[in-house]
């Protein structure tokens, strides 16, 4: 099938408000640019140069995410045009947002991703460490970070059980950090190609789509 009509069979199945972000990461401009005269406007990427590239040779209403794991040195590259980061994961990281965002004069959208899978490697936030940060006040001290949500990814397993409590654990954190920043904490991304549905069930607002849209991809956490 080709990218518009896989594009259009995932849309179908979204409920209305739901949001897709179509992960685009290792696929040519030419997927992208497939995808996007088929309409579709957010993409995800998990690379910082790669992103950069892509940006630069695209139309500029492209919004993107950033959805990697993302090093502070690698922030300089993508603050100026990034759309949000998805992977804020450290008080370094967003400590160095603020200071990108504000040489370049933005106020950048980011979700706070939480650590809820089972296996080791996979990156986010200790909950409990989040919810100390995030109650000593540490954003205030970040005015040019808008925090709009929660970011995560389920353990990777057959097992609907456990990715099920992984997306309950996640709604949970996004419901119990809300009451801490204003109305713009709107987002609960959550969802990938293989689990996107029961995510959307367990309340996602947000999902991001690769392979099930582009195809498979040689790296990747899946
Ligand atoms: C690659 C990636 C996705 C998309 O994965 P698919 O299984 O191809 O849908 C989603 N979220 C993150 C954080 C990713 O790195």
């Amino acid at each position: 099938m080709s990218v518009t009509a896989q594009l259009e069979a995932v849309r179908r199945t979204l409920p209305a408000g739901v949001q897709l972000v179509a992960v685009s990461k290792t696929h040519p401009l030419e997927a992208i640019e497939e995808a996007y005269a088929a309409g579709q406007r957010h993409f995800g990427e998990s690379r910082p140069q790669e992103l950069y590239a892509k940006y630069e040779a695209l139309p500029r209403d492209i919004r993107w995410h950033m959805i990697g794991h993302l090093q502070t040195n690698k922030v300089r590259l993508i603050a100026p045009f990034v759309a949000m980061i998805e992977s804020v994961d450290s008080p370094r990281l967003a400590e160095t947002i603020q200071r990108e965002a504000l040489r370049c004069g933005r106020t950048i959208d980011v979700l706070l991703e939480i650590h809820v899978a089972s296996e080791a490697s996979k990156t986010g936030w200790n909950y409990d460490d989040l919810l100390a940060y995030v109650r000593s006040g540490a954003f205030v001290q970040l005015p040019n970070l808008r925090v709009r949500g929660v970011m995560g990814i389920a353990t990777n397993t057959e097992d609907e059980t456990v990715v099920r409590r992984d997306f309950e654990a996640l709604r949970t954190a996004f419901e119990t950090l809300r009451p801490a920043f204003d109305a713009a904490f709107d987002t609960l991304s959550m969802g990938m190609s293989d689990d996107y549905p029961l995510a959307v069930a367990c309340g996602s607002t947000s999902v991001r789509v690769g392979s099930l849209i582009f195809g498979a991809r040689d790296y990747g956490p899946r």
